[in-house]
């Protein structure tokens, strides 16, 4: 199954007509497009998560990097132009070869993320094991991961490469005997031929020498070889969440207009947001308004210096860790280490290059998310916690009413689980919370959300699902969580859910109301007698 959409054309147009008017004029500046436009086109893979393309492609960025020099080492070589091209064109042949045609094309003509026809909660995620025979815990493994949202086939190391839609994920599973240049050759073969799939070296030594001989043969993960079953399941089901990605925004502090428009030329090249202010004195009204993820900020402007307008910005809470970088002819060091000390992130001397300031920005922006992302998630289940699933739900149910488009949300709740924790202990009580927020994780869609309400109360929304569909959906979750054994340490036990289910269908409906009414309905599904799900009936009394 292929993970490209349309989006990622156009990147490739670009990469494809700046290589053309590279090898027409052969200019320095050609050169420049052409290596940011590989580099927009990395970037886009590695958030579609696609190692095996990412891999290819930063090679090629590597290759291009490679032959930089100045604007008198262009054009390049003959021969140095010939490998290039055939780097190219691998590339962009492995892209076609992860894609099947009539998918593109849909997609092309939508050109946006779809949320049902292409998306559905009965499709599994599939997956390949490539395993020692006889290894004992890949059967239950296998069967976990089924359970969990996978599907799952099973090869051994010496059968011949299958061939077939990408799997999401390569699990390789070695014999006693570890990783030996057999084993290495096939991860090496599979990792080529399906450059879209995660590749997971499962019992993987330890040590330096033998990492690096697994992620030069291209793993992508690699898991100890005492490692949980748990851990394994856990690194597969964050490959299904969707990650976000909203352009980036930097604004722009700067008093001379041809520095704000070379940087603002290059940002724009990346597709990343910027907004420029000329005087530093309106600097906290434009972070309060604009929202940047990064400020670039100019060292030397009329009224304040950049490292004056910085601390002032520490000042306030909400900015102590926005992400500042000093734009700066200043070639003194002392100077320079002031301005860090006194809360900058880093230098970039004017007139700047714009592929190191592509790559300072983007690099610094998505460490910025990254943390800000860990702020949202529970640290238990990696779900979104409480304030965080209020407040996409609030988002999701402001663009679906203008979309009129439907929506549900549930609540669950689980059963009687003071007596798991009372019998068991907290720490298998823990265990079944995050079971039960794997299920979600792996059966739902991942334009579902799925937040941790509170201790082992869950709340999921479901856009443009129909209430009969949520139903269906969320009883069949129901269903197998009641089968699901939990281990402790004298047996297994089997605990069940009860949830309530609201539902709006675009026009009516506020987060408050959707969420009381399926608190309601939650109540009413415990009252029934539990591990039910509980819709609103037509004689609901609705929403005042
Ligand atoms: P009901 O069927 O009515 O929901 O009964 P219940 O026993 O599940 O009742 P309730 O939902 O009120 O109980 C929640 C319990 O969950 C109480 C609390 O001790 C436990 N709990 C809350 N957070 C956690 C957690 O993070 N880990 C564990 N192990 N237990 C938790
Ligand atoms: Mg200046
Ligand atoms: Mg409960
Ligand atoms: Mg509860």
């Amino acid at each position: 199954m292929s993970h490209i959409p349309a989006v990622l054309d156009d990147h490739l147009t670009s990469l494809d007509l700046s290589w053309r008017g590279y090898r027409e004029r052969g200019g320095f500046d050609d050169f420049v497009e052409f290596t940011l436009a590989i580099n927009c086109v990395a970037e886009h893979l590695a958030n579609l998560k696609l190692p095996g393309l990412l891999r290819q492609c930063q090679g090629l960025e590597s290759a291009a990097i490679s032959l930089f020099g100045g604007r008198d080492s262009h054009p390049v070589a003959t021969e140095r132009l010939h490998a290039l091209q055939r780097q190219i064109d691998t590339l962009l042949r492995s892209i076609d070869l992860a894609r099947p045609p009539e998918r593109t094309q849909r997609q092309a003509q939508s050109g946006r993320r779809p949320h049902r026809a292409d998306e559905e909660w009965t499709r599994p995620h599939s997956a390949w094991m490539v395993c020692a025979a006889g290894l004992p815990w890949a059967r239950g493994l296998q069967e976990q991961l089924e359970f969990f949202g996978f599907s799952v086939q099973r090869f051994d190391w010496s059968d011949a490469v299958p061939a077939g839609d990408a799997p999401l994920a390569i699990l390789f599973m070695p014999g006693a005997a570890g990783y030996g240049p057999g084993e290495l050759d096939t991860v090496r073969r599979l990792r080529e031929s399906q450059p879209s799939s995660q590749c997971f070296c499962l019992g993987a030594e330890q040590s330096l020498a033998a990492l690096v001989e697994l992620l030069r043969v291209g793993a992508d993960v690699t898991i100890a070889g005492d490692a949980q079953t748990a851990s394994v399941i856990e690194r597969m089901l964050d490959l299904l969440q969707a990650h976000d990605r909203a352009p980036y925004r930097v604004l722009i502090v700067e008093d001379s207009p041809t520095a704000v428009a070379m940087v603002r030329r290059a940002l724009a090249n990346k597709e990343i947001d910027s907004d420029a202010i000329d005087d530093p004195r309106r600097l906290l009204e434009a972070v309060t308004r604009y929202q940047p993820d990064l400020i670039l900020m100019d060292m030397y402007m009329p009224h304040c210096t950049g490292v004056e307008a910085t601390r002032v910005l520490r000042q306030i809470p909400a900015y102590q860790s926005l992400p500042v970088v000093y734009l700066s002819s200043e070639q003194d060091v002392a100077m320079q280490i002031e301005a860090l000390r006194l809360g900058g992130d880093q230098f970039l001397t004017k007139p700047v290059n714009p592929v190191l300031l592509a790559a300072v920005v983007n690099n610094k922006i998505e460490r910025f998310r990254d943390m800000q992302r860990s702020s949202l998630h529970d640290s238990l289940t990696g779900l979104f916690n409480h304030s965080a699933i209020k407040s996409q739900f609030k988002q999701m149910l402001a663009a679906t009413s203008a979309g009129a488009e439907g929506l549900c949300v549930a609540m669950l709740d689980i059963d009687h689980f003071k007596a798991v924790n009372d019998t068991y202990g907290h720490p298998v009580g823990d265990q079944v919370i995050r079971s039960l927020a794997w299920l979600l994780k792996g059966r739902l869609r991942s334009s579902d959300l799925i937040g941790r309400y509170g201790g082992e109360e869950f709340m999921v929304v479901l856009p443009g699902a129909s209430p009969d569909q949520a139903h269906a959906v969320l009883d069949r979750i129901r269903e197998d969580f009641s089968t699901l054994p939990h281990a402790h340490a004298g047996g297994t036990l089997f605990t069940t859910f009860s949830a309530g289910l609201a539902c709006c269908d675009g026009a009516e409906g506020s987060p408050d109301t959707l969420t009381r009414r399926a608190d309601e309905a939650l109540l009413e599904a415990k009252r029934q007698g539990r591990n039910r799900v509980v819709a609103p009936t037509a004689s609901d009394p609705g929403d005042h």
